[in-house]
């Protein structure tokens, strides 16, 4: 199979019926580059994410599992900026061509592409060793983009879903344990929070999503924000799986574990009764674990009121590297 083979093969997968007043490109894959139309009053939000075998996931990934979470990641940075999906490019580097391979990497890319409506409109094909880029484009009203900037003093900081799921199936694997298949679902299949971010127009005044800890996403906010928060640690939402676990290895997973792509995000406290609102129409859990303070530190607290010293702040590339 050549590499043209190949972007066709991909092109001919990752594709379906647009829905109904959907948008589409109006050149996508096959000329040198795509043309896209805005519609008028919305702008264009912008993210790209890389994953690397051996740093982002290990070798022998299942190949469904890798084309779903690709685009999830960044999916999830369209979510928490409110945006709606519209467009994506795949940049894929393969060491070489294994049409079984592919086949099944982009059935779980069009799966994910299809539920959320997002169109494959180019990319580009390389051979090296093993690393997949997505840029994904979305949509939101013009000035409506919820950032991480907008935290104020007496905020509420909620978080979506569960955390440290992920993080946790991923130390059974470097164990050579098998992982609870809940746990494993939020490792390898991430479900963007897409309805939810579109939800939160109007209400929080910050938002992130968590993709490389709760205390080290958080502190972006807070630094974005030039704001403090304290953290109430028995608050924390933890996936069933996890129930079991003694106090400290969940808190350090809940904390600093990667891979949650949950939303987490501020708003006005007398606006709380809202979240269960949200809640039924998504359903999605929406838990409280803090407030947000002018002190410019994040404090955490367990139930007996002492600090908790998380001794990882998550995940940052090249924080161990020579220098
Ligand atoms: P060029 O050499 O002009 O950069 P390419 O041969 O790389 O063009 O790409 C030809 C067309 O195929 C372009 O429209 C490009 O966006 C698309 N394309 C290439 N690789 C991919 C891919 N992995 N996924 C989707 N579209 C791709
Ligand atoms: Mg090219």
């Amino acid at each position: 199979m050549s590499e043209f083979d190949l972007i066709r093969q991909l092109q001919k997968i990752i594709s379906f019926e647009p829905r109904p007043g959907a948008l589409s490109s109006v050149v996508g894959i096959g000329d040198d580059a795509a043309v896209l139309e805005l519609p008028p009053g919305r702008q264009l939000i912008v993210t790209t994410d890389t994953l690397v075998e051996g740093v982002h996931f290990p070798p022998h990934t299942a190949p469904g599992d890798l084309g779903h979470k690709s685009l999830a990641v960044s999916l999830s940075d369209l979510a928490s900026m409110g945006a709606e999906p519209a467009w994506f490019f795949l940049a894929l580097t393969l060491p070489g061509i294994d049409s079984a391979w592919t086949d099944a990497f982009a059935q779980g890319m069009a799966e994910l592409a299809e539920n959320t409506g997002i169109e494959l409109a180019g990319g580009d094909t390389t051979s090296g060793p093993l690393s997949i880029t997505v840029t994904a484009l979305g949509l939101v009203e013009t000035g409506q983009a919820l950032k991480r900037s907008g935290a104020r003093e007496g905020d509420i900081i909620v978080v979506s879903g569960s955390l440290g799921g992920a993080a946790f199936a991923l130390k059974k694997i470097a164990a050579r344990e098998v992982p609870d298949a809940a746990c494993a679902e939020k490792l390898y299949r991430p479900d963007p929070r897409l309805g939810l971010g579109s939800r939160l127009h109007g209400l929080a005044t910050s938002c992130i999503d968590l993709s490389d800890g709760l205390l080290a996403d958080l502190s972006h906010v807070l630094h974005a924000s030039g704001k403090g928060a304290e953290i109430h640690l028995e608050c924390l939402p933890s996936p069933e799986c996890m129930v079991n676990l003694n106090e400290k290895e969940r808190l350090e997973l809940q904390t600093s574990g990667g891979d949650d792509y949950e939303l987490c995000f501020t708003i006005p406290r007398h606006r709380e009764p809202e979240l269960a609102v949200i809640e039924s129409e998504t359903g999605i859990r929406l838990t409280v674990i803090g407030e947000i303070n002018a002190t410019l530190k994040l404090r955490c607290f367990t139930g007996g009121g002492e600090v908790f010293d998380a001794s990882s702040k998550g995940y940052e590339h090249f924080s161990g590297a020579g220098r």
